[in-house]
């Protein structure tokens, strides 16, 4: 049959109708999604001093739909940005994840990811309060890790909450930097504790000799704002060595170990203990 103007018309309509019904049911899904129980924690590994050793985990969330099985948290995160449901979700991930460091080896901290929609709250710093008091894990031992959006909208507001933050002793990470905006004039104005390397250029230092450039760069300004640098997304034996070359203090990524939702059982497990 020949498709006219018209039938083309009311077949985008129907096909709109249908993402805009499924946008609908993930919306309603992802608000009742802790209630359900549906969501949970994985932690990835931290490591230091030439990389041999865990210092600590990254919290990352994930969803286990009852129908759609996994969801990947850049398919719904954006999704609960919009709608604000990352305000509950991201509180409930900090309370967890806090909760579950506090059963850690006392050497060893959690970095939770933060939204710059939480920031849009005024009541985060007392959130993380309340997080560090609840499960009685120490305020050094927590790192948050925002991104440059945070800066975007209300800054004024923002850097209040991240230095109310700071004075109850957590630390706080730039994330995904050198994506962002005005990177350099975001440094000046707030002192942030660590900055994470964009695991983008990291999956090109061993062939792109402008990534590579860029990583240097980025270690450099570590060195002189004395913030230790994390390399993510290490991926291979070559970047790992690269980055050592270039004298990156810490790194994070699949070579070192993927996210576990309990990593020192799984340690455990790998080691062969029984249990
Ligand atoms: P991110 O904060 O930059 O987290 C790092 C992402 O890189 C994670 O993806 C992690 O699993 C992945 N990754 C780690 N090592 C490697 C590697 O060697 N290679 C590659 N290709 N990827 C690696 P994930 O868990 O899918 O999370 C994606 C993003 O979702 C995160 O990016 C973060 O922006 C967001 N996210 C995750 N959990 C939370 C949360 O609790 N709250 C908020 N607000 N955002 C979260
Ligand atoms: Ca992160
Ligand atoms: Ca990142
Ligand atoms: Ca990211």
């Amino acid at each position: 049959a020949k498709n006219n103007g018209k039938g083309n018309a009311a077949f985008f309509d129907q096909e709109m109708d249908e993402l805009a019904q499924e946008r609908r049911a993930l919306e309603h899904d992802l608000r009742h999604a802790i209630a359900r129980g549906e969501l949970y924690v994985v932690y990835q590994p931290l490591v230091a001093t030439a990389f041999a050793s865990v210092i600590g985990y990254e919290a990352l969330l994930r969803w286990n739909h009852p129908e759609r099985g996994e969801i990947a948290p850049d398919d719904f995160i954006p999704v609960a940005e919009e709608i604000g449901a990352i305000v509950p979700i991201g509180e409930w991930v900090l309370r967890e994840a806090c909760r579950a460091a506090a059963s850690w080896p006392k050497n060893v901290s959690v970095a939770v990811n933060v939204s710059t929609i939480q920031f849009q709250v005024p009541n985060l710093p007392a959130v993380v309060r309340d997080a560090l008091s609840q499960s009685g894990l120490e305020a050094h031992r927590l790192e948050l890790e925002i991104t440059e959006t945070a800066f975007l909208r209300n800054r004024h507001s923002a850097l209040k909450a991240l230095h109310e933050i700071r004075a109850l002793g957590v630390r706080i990470a730039m994330d995904d930097f050198g994506t962002g905006y005005s990177s350099l004039s975001n440094l000046k104005a707030f002192p942030f504790d660590k900055i994470k390397i964009d695991k983008s250029f990291v999956a090109s230092i061993s062939d792109d000799e402008a990534a590579r450039s860029i990583v240097r760069a980025i270690i450099g300004l570590g060195r002189s704002f004395n913030m230790p640098i994390v390399a993510e997304g290490v991926e291979t034996q070559e970047q790992r060595q690269m980055l050592l070359d270039e004298g990156c203090p810490q790194a994070q990524g699949y070579y070192f170990g993927r996210p576990a939702a309990d990593p020192f059982q799984a340690e455990e497990w790998s080691l062969g203990s029984p249990h």
